[in-house]
């Protein structure tokens, strides 16, 4: 039997017929920009967050975005990063203007090394952006703490970690704001694009809900630039029927991370994701490290056994081209993840014999 690294059917055709009736209720509604079905999504992402605004938008990467502009992070900022994440985390500081300054990873967890970004604070710097990878959060009493110290400005990227909690906390309710994606391999996966922004701070949210739509109050009356980052009331609507199974989703994924855990404990020649002090973990993805040189054979052997694996991510962000032309940042823990890591299917509707299968290749291949 094969194992793909992710079942979007699976997941998605045991609603169809919820899903289908919503696709007519909209459709008959007219109504496709803003109305109800926004609102209605806002308020229960809002209760599940336990957070006081949740604000739909266009994308993850429109969700940062806006939350820069919303903070008015701009030219010449400096807001640091980590260097081991997707594009995106970086891409939207750079697209303002701002200057993302790279810092180096824990291999253990894989998140932001918050004594190695402290290193890097220059009078320029404006915010830190956490990143909680792969569904497990950074230590945010480290970055609150970092950021009380320096006046600094926290955005928590939890485009792969909604619902993962920090000493009890919600993921995007711990700082200024949260952004996260509904991206379809994300683990609350829409029909299409689609994020959210999450914040505390009333002025904000009145900002970025302004920035969502042109930066227009009232209408045609434009005081700043915004942007067009609304997202459909269809999704909205779509995502409505997804949003009560989500807490089913998540106890799926720490079964079989529970499994893999148990399973592959005694593989010489891997690590295997640990879980932090303090965190509940969401398991967006489940990450080994393959030590000697070993993960691309790794790779090709899964592949050649029909198993589903990737490679988040390849190429660290001080490395990537596009970055080519700012200073110089040694990120060696960052680097040295980029050559180990793979990730192997953990979706919520893995059937036991799936499983077993994927952890059985993995032993077979090291033996
Ligand atoms: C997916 C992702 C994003 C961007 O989300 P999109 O919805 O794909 O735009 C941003 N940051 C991280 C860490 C992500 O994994």
């Amino acid at each position: 039997m094969s194992v793909p690294l992710l079942d979007v059917n699976a997941q998605n055709l045991p609603l169809a017929e919820e899903l289908e009736a919503v696709f007519s209720r909209v459709l008959r509604s007219g109504r496709f920009i803003f109305g109800d079905e926004l609102e209605a999504f806002e308020k229960e992402c809002a209760a599940m967050l336990h957070v006081k605004h949740a604000l739909s938008v266009s994308s993850g990467t429109d969700a940062l975005l806006l939350a820069l502009m919303g903070l008015g992070i701009g030219v010449g900022d400096e807001v640091l990063c980590p260097a081991f994440t997707f594009f995106a985390t970086a891409g939207s500081i750079a697209r303002l203007g701002a200057v993302p300054v790279f810092c180096d990873v824990h291999a253990d967890s894989f998140n932001i090394d918050v004594a190695d970004a402290r290193k890097r604070i220059t009078a320029k710097t404006k915010a830190i952006m956490p990143v909680h990878l792969f569904g497990q959060c950074v230590n945010m009493d480290d970055v609150k703490a970092l950021a009380a110290e320096k006046n600094l400005l926290v955005i928590e990227d939890c485009a792969q970690a909604i619902g993962a909690t920090f000493l009890g906390q919600q993921a995007g309710t711990m700082s200024d704001v949260g952004a996260f994606s509904f991206f379809p391999s994300k683990n609350l996966g829409g029909f299409g694009d689609g994020g959210l922004v999450s914040t505390n701070d009333d002025a904000l949210a009145k900002r970025m809900i302004e920035l969502r739509n042109h930066g227009m109050s009232p209408k045609y009356y434009h005081k700043v630039i915004g942007g067009n980052f609304r997202l459909d009331a269809l999704q909205c609507a779509l995502l409505r029927v997804k949003l009560p199974h989500y807490p089913s989703y998540l106890t799926r994924r720490n079964a079989n991370a529970e499994f893999y855990l148990n399973e592959l404990k005694n593989v010489a020649g891997i690590t295997l994701p640990s879980v932090s002090e303090n965190c509940g973990h969401t398991w967006n993805q489940f990450t080994l490290r393959v030590h000697d040189g070993k993960r691309d054979a790794l790779h090709q052997y899964l592949t050649k056994n029909q198993i589903g694996s990737e490679i988040y991510y390849p190429v660290p962000l001080h490395q990537q081209e596009c970055f080519s032309h700012l200073p110089k940042a040694s990120c060696p823990v960052a680097d040295q993840l980029a050559s180990e890591v793979l990730s192997i299917p953990i979706y919520p509707e893995l059937s036991d014999t799936q499983k077993t299968e994927v952890a059985e290749a993995i032993k077979n291949f090291f033996n």
